[in-house]
């Protein structure tokens, strides 16, 4: 397990990002690189590498980053016209910082399959 990473600071607020929520399990914070006009991403503020590494122990906090995710959606207005959650994990997955985040992607048509 690392002991740090990029988005463990951000959680800590040793990195700058722009935050939108963040409670004692969760942190949310706009991507640096969007690719939709809502690209917001919710992690765990305790590291989890990737969802491999996620066990039993932390499904309360699973439910806690999906539900973050739906509250965000709802107060930014893209709850009804919908919305994508995404992991990704490792290589395959196309994962690039080994800390578990979910993307919320949302404000345009999203296409499937993705690439
Ligand atoms: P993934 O490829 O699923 O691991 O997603 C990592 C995401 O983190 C990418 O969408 C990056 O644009 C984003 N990212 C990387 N560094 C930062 C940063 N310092 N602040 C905000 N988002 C970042």
């Amino acid at each position: 397990m690392p002991t740090d990473t990029l988005f463990a600071k951000i959680a800590r607020r040793e990195v700058p990002a722009r935050i939108v929520y963040q409670d004692e399990a969760v942190t949310a914070f706009h991507d640096i690189n969007p690719v939709a006009p809502t690209h917001i991403l919710v992690i765990p503020n305790k590291i989890i590498p990737t969802m491999n590494d996620a066990t039993d122990d932390d499904a309360a906090l699973l439910g806690r980053l999906l539900l973050t995710a739906q509250k965000l959606a709802r107060q930014i207005g893209i709850a009804e016209g919908g919305y994508r959650l995404v992991v990704n994990c490792n290589p395959d997955g196309g994962q690039s910082v080994y800390h578990l985040h979910i993307h919320l992607l949302g404000g345009r048509k999203m296409t499937w399959p993705p690439g």
